[in-house]
């Protein structure tokens, strides 16, 4: 395979030069930037971060205004959907962050943080149980509550703007549930192994429950794999490719070593756009490399397949004028647009108003709010814009994370709409 042996003589782990010649410098992608739409910087567009990739790969240093722009990328691949030369712009950026973790030397804080989060935190459930609980305790405490009522917030500044982003703890946390087999209501028609996240078994755990209930009610017996966990999504945005690579090797055996599913299942289009790119991930001279194919092979966001699968079960109304956010790595990442919008649609009684430039990040992006704070809350007044456009009640969508940065959307900007997954409306009308 000639895109898994051509790498950057630099340090073997750049974008490689038969990704980067790829790209014919065309502009194209420009205006389905964000950043690009939002800085108007040449050097903040994919054709701009393309070229400097390239100047590095022909031995130029990495300076810190290299690193500052890549950073400043969302790796939304809004771009690639716009590319018509087939520019794999999303590999190419995680390529790139790989060669600048390469050749880093972090401050002792940094490092420190960092080993927490990336080795720690997102891979241990007992890590992030005790999080959680922290967490949990304090919204539960009311501290949250009068923090926010004090105008604390405002006084941190920056922070205070993270605090509002932040996850919530939804206890009891879906960690309980793994190793779990649910069988299906009615006839049995498929037989699903469901992937239920690292972080989102502690802030999305009533959502997981409402994508299991949902495909039970559909005909699937899902089993809650045991030896899973976290897919290594935030690890390969942030550089850390042989971690995210030992969590994709766990992944395939908790999978394959079950009895044969019919399809493995997720209902976040960031894990599901890295789940299913894990052959590319452990390419062809990597001894796991086959297992991945088949692995990647069953891979299904939750919407894909039950627009595929059809849905069985009876709804009743829900009378909801709703827009539908598309979530990037499930527009660009894995091509699914329709899906969700057929599930929606087939929901009695929901109204479905299209938002302008619905595929255009929200600013969420994995890390990105957390990282680059201020132009992620730029790329959610501009969403909360479009949203307010379309005079719904509720936004849908299709990820964790763009669920809670249009919460935060919702609340920083008062608009008062309700923020769901597609399987959480789904749910609700199955009630
Ligand atoms: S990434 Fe694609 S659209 Fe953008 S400049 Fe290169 S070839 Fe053109
Ligand atoms: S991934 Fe998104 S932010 Fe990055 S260059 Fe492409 S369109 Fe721009």
């Amino acid at each position: 395979m000639a895109d898994c042996i051509a790498v950057s003589e630099k340090t073997g782990v750049g974008p490689r030069q038969f990704d980067l010649d790829r790209c014919v410098h065309c502009g194209l992608c420009l205006n389905a930037c964000p950043t690009y739409r939002e800085l108007g910087l040449e050097m903040d567009s994919p054709r701009g971060r393309i070229y400097q990739m390239v100047r590095v790969a022909e031995g130029a240093p990495i300076t810190p205004s290299y690193i500052r722009h890549i950073d400043l990328c969302l790796a939304c691949r809004g771009c690639e959907s716009a590319c018509p030369s087939g520019v794999p712009y999303g590999r190419m950026v995680e390529d790139a962050r790989a060669e600048i973790e390469a050749h880093a030397q972090p401050g002792r804080f940094e490092k420190l943080w960092r080993r927490f989060v990336f080795g720690h935190l997102l891979e241990s459930r007992a890590t992030l149980t005790a999080a959680g609980t922290l967490l949990y305790l304090y919204q539960a405490s009311g501290m949250k509550t009068l923090v926010r009522a004090m105008g604390f917030l405002k006084l941190l500044g920056r922070l205070g703007d993270l605090e509002q982003i932040s996850p919530s703890a939804d206890p009891p946390f879906f960690f309980s549930q793994i190793g779990r087999t649910f069988p299906a209501e009615g006839r049995r028609q498929y037989r699903v192994a469901f992937l239920a996240g690292c972080i989102a078994n502690v802030s999305f755990a009533r959502l997981n429950e409402a994508t299991v209930r949902v495909l039970q009610k559909n005909g699937c017996e899902v089993a809650i794999p045991g030896g899973q966990g976290c897919c290594g999504a935030l690890h390969l945005h942030s550089g850390l490719r042989e971690d995210a690579r030992r969590l994709a090797r766990r992944n395939i055996d908790a999978v394959l070593s079950g009895d044969g599913f019919d399809a493995v299942i997720s209902n976040a289009a960031g894990c599901g756009s890295t789940l299913k790119e894990y052959p590319h991930l452990l390419a062809a001279n990597d001894p796991a490399h086959e297992q991945a194919a088949r692995f990647a092979a069953k891979m299904r966001d939750v919407t894909e397949f039950l627009a595929e699968l059809g849905l069985a079960a009876p709804m009743r109304p829900l009378p909801l004028r709703v827009t539908y956010q598309d979530s990037c790595h499930l527009a660009h990442g894995q091509k699914v647009r329709e899906a969700p919008r057929k599930l929606i649609r087939a929901v009695p009684g929901v109204e479905l108003v299209e938002m302008p430039l619905a595929d255009q990040c929200c600013g969420s992006a994995g890390v990105y709010n957390v990282t680059q704070t201020d132009t992620s809350l730029e790329l959610l007044a501009l969403k909360m814009e479009s949203v307010g456009a379309t005079k719904s009640q509720a936004i849908v969508t299709a990820n964790p994370g763009c669920i809670l940065q249009l919460r935060a959307g919702a609340a920083i900007h008062r608009t008062g709409h309700e923020v769901l997954h597609v399987v959480e409306l789904l749910d609700r009308a199955l009630a």
